[in-house]
């Protein structure tokens, strides 16, 4: 058995096909003069684009908007004007087309990978996908077809480009397996997007697993299996059709409200990065928008968006949400958030550092462009605005002082803007929980990003394999302070609602249930488990469970004990 990173859940079992990257052979030196060099570039360049462009629409149909937007940045960069001089220069002085781009790609690939955000070294796997494909069009190289391999076929690759990605039938493709990658790469998104059942990170896959062997791929364990004895598919056959039956249960919740066993309802909203998330939050089940992050549309550009861009953004996310609540965050850069195109000093503790609002309220001219565009997008539907990363009442108090100043020049030029909007705030660090008395006075409402708290409560560093048994949403500590959020936020009468992965953790279920949580936002996928989850419970068996787990010392005694009870309702 090999065993790797689980990033799309579900089993298959199929025969392998294996795609080598074939190696590309090419001169270092060029054998043209320098304009036919640059030429057959311009052209090998051009014709990627097409390619590219066809393959974007072609996912746009099989996995929707937001995925498709992947190759939008590979596009992107394909045409990007200091690429093309850098290539173009190094064509100039001799190189071959193909040894230029591979020595400009180099160099960002080395500066990309070499740092410490997750996002930027994905930006890494882009170049190097980029840069073979515009190598392949240059030799005439075709890449491996997968749109041909028979159903049953299980796709095992070193790496998995996003346009191999986008020829993939998910009726034939039984399970993916790659040597590299991990939960948040391009190839992985797009499995989870097709429901395609694939284990990443596993050494050695290329080596090990032969063609047209059978195997069977653990989705959800991060195992895959090779030559299975007859009773091991036996199993796996068993759990697939578990797993399967599962899904389609759950598909009876698409059109229902979000309500628990006993009447109580709560809002299921989706967490969405592009304007194209809002359609897929509807099909997908969702009622709305509880988190819109906003800093992707300042990621992979020379230039931060200007006004308009940012209006007509918010303004189709609304058109797409046909009345449905949307929840922008106003820019939340800094921490493990870059924006290249933002002045984003280093630190020497990004995450105590200049993040979110408080980086917002240091660069007022960018964040006035951003309030301006939220206004006049205001007056289309029910949009309200979130701060991210608010520790204190100053920090509200000055964003909402410059959500006026940004009201009064709009009207000054005669533009249409709306009156009141709600302003909301993040609960992501202690002092946000502590001071949320006071907060809650002043806000509209609360939501809770436990992905940050959970760090900052129990002062870890999530991304550090030394301390990655402290980052748990179930630590004794963390929950107390859930608890008193959603209980001093009530007090008040304001909405409290959770956008931090905890509000797709079944176990946890119940207990926010219990604590009085008036609203879920969790992505698209999460969504029709979420509502199936909250269905399992009547308020007084969450109170109970609340009860039991609150008085347990220990994150593994609170883990078990939630895990069994999710296991049990
Ligand atoms: C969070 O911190 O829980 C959150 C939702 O914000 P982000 O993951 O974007 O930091
Ligand atoms: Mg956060």
């Amino acid at each position: 058995m090999l065993h790797g990173t689980a990033v799309s859940e579900g089993i298959g079992l199929g025969r392998v096909m294996l795609l080598e990257e074939s190696r590309l052979v090419y001169r270092e030196e060029r054998a043209n003069g320098a304009p036919a060099e640059r030429e057959r570039f311009r052209q090998a360049a051009e014709a990627y684009r097409q390619r590219t462009r066809a393959h974007m629409e072609r996912l746009r149909h099989s996995a929707g908007e937001e995925d498709a937007q992947i190759l939008e940045a590979h596009l992107e960069m394909s045409g990007d004007p200091s690429l093309l001089e850098q290539v173009g220069e190094l064509i100039d002085q001799g190189k071959s087309a193909e040894a230029a781009l591979q020595e400009v790609c180099g160099g960002y690939i080395q500066v990309f990978s070499a740092s410490g955000d997750e996002l930027t070294r994905r930006r890494a796997e882009d170049v190097q996908d980029l840069c073979r494909a515009i190598q392949r069009e240059l030799l005439g190289v075709e890449e491996a077809d997968v749109r041909q391999a028979p159903k049953g076929t299980v796709l095992v690759a070193k790496e998995l480009s996003a346009a191999v990605m986008a020829g993939i039938d998910s009726d034939n493709i039984a399970g993916i397996v790659t040597e590299g990658g991990g939960m948040t790469s391009h190839s992985s998104i797009l499995a989870r997007a097709l429901g395609v059942p694939a284990v990443c990170g596993v050494e050695g896959a290329a080596s090990r697993l032969a063609s047209q062997a059978f195997v069977i791929v653990d989705g959800t364990r991060g195992d895959v299996i090779f030559t299975p004895k007859p009773e091991e598919i036996e199993a796996y056959q068993r759990r697939q059709d578990a797993f399967l039956e599962k899904r389609r249960r759950v598909r009876y919740f698409l059109h229902k409200k979000t309500l628990a066993k006993s009447g109580e309802e709560f809002k299921l909203l989706c967490n969405i990065s592009m304007p194209s998330g809002a359609s897929r939050a509807l099909e997908a089940g969702g009622e709305g928008v509880g988190l819109f992050r906003t800093e992707y549309l300042f990621m992979n550009r020379p230039h931060p968006p200007c006004e308009e861009e940012q209006y007509r953004a918010y303004a189709q996310t609304l058109r797409d949400l046909k009345g449905r609540p949307l929840t922008i965050r106003t820019l939340d850069v800094g921490g493990d958030k870059e924006a290249a195109c933002l002045e984003l000093a280093r630190e020497e503790n990004p995450f105590l550092g200049l993040r979110g609002i408080r980086w917002c309220l240091k660069h007022r001219d960018v964040f006035l462009v951003q309030l301006r565009a939220l206004l006049r997008a205001g007056v289309l539907g029910d949009l309200r605005v979130m701060l991210p990363m608010v520790s204190t009442l100053e920090e509200l108090r000055e964003a909402r002082a410059l959500l006026d100043q940004a009201r009064a020049q709009l009207k000054a030029e005669g533009l249409p803007c709306v009156g009141g909007l709600p302003v909301g705030i993040m609960i992501e660090t202690p002092a946000a929980v502590l001071s949320a008395a006071a907060l809650a006075r002043e806000a509209d409402f609360f939501s809770i990003g436990t992905n940050d708290l959970v760090g900052y409560v129990m002062a870890c560093d999530r991304g550090s394999p030394q301390v990655s048994g402290l980052y748990s949403p179930m630590q004794p500590a963390v929950l107390h302070a859930l608890r008193e959020v959603v209980r001093l936020g009530r007090e008040r009468g304001i909405p409290v609602g959770l956008c931090g992965e905890a509000a797709a953790d079944l176990r946890l279920t119940p207990l926010l249930i219990s604590f009085g949580l008036t609203g879920f936002s969790v992505s698209a996928a999460s969504v029709l488990a979420v509502r199936a989850a909250v269905a399992r419970w009547t308020k007084a068996e969450a109170d109970q469970v609340a009860r039991a787990a609150l008085a347990l010392g220990t994150e593994a005694e609170v883990r078990a004990y939630l895990g069994q009870a999710a296991g049990e309702a």
